[in-house]
C-alpha cells in the first residue's frame, strides 16, 4: 500500500491517481512485468550481440592475418617480378600462390569486420533501447512505497 501525499489516504501500489482526491500518485505510466521482461531479454541479446562481435575481430586468425596483409602483397609484387625471367613458371606459380593468400587474408578481415561493426551496433542500439525501456520505469513507484 502507499500513501496519497495530498489526502493521506491509502491507495493500491498500482495507482496512478488517488481514488479519493485524484491526486497523481505516478508520474511515469506503469511499464508491466512483460514490457520490463522484454528489455531484459533485449538486453541480454544485445550484449551477446556485441560480445560476438568483439569475438570477430579477436581472434587469432584475424590478428595473424592483419599482420601478414602487406607481407603477402610484398611477396606477390616480388614473386610476380620474376615470372617472365629465369625459372618463370616457378616463380609465377608461386605469384599466384601469394595471390590466393592475400585474397583470403583480405576477405576475412573484410567480412569479420563488417560483421563486427554490423554486430556492434545492432547490439548497442538494442541495449541503449532495453536501458532506456528499464529506466523509464524508474519513477513508477514516485518513492512512496
Ligand atoms: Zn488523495
Amino acid at each position: 500500500m502507499i500513501i496519497c501525499p495530498e489526502c493521506k489516504k491509502e491507495q493500491a501500489d498500482t495507482a496512478q491517481y488517488c481514488s479519493n482526491c485524484g491526486y497523481m500518485l505516478s508520474a511515469k505510466p506503469h511499464i508491466s512485468a512483460e514490457t520490463k521482461k522484454k528489455a531484459y531479454i533485449g538486453i541480454v541479446v544485445s550484449v551477446v550481440l556485441i560480445i560476438v562481435a568483439i569475438s570477430l575481430v579477436t581472434t587469432s586468425e584475424f590478428s595473424h592475418y592483419i599482420e601478414n596483409i602487406s607481407y603477402y602483397a610484398d611477396q606477390y609484387a616480388e614473386t610476380k617480378s620474376h615470372s617472365s625471367g629465369f625459372l618463370g613458371s616457378s616463380y609465377a606459380s608461386l605469384a599466384s600462390r601469394w595471390k590466393e593468400m592475400y585474397n583470403e587474408a583480405v576477405t576475412y578481415v573484410a567480412l569479420h569486420s563488417v560483421g563486427a561493426v554490423i554486430l556492434s551496433i545492432v547490439g548497442g542500439v538494442g541495449l541503449y533501447k532495453g536501458l532506456k525501456k528499464l529506466k523509464n520505469d524508474g519513477g513508477t513507484s514516485n518513492g512512496t512505497h
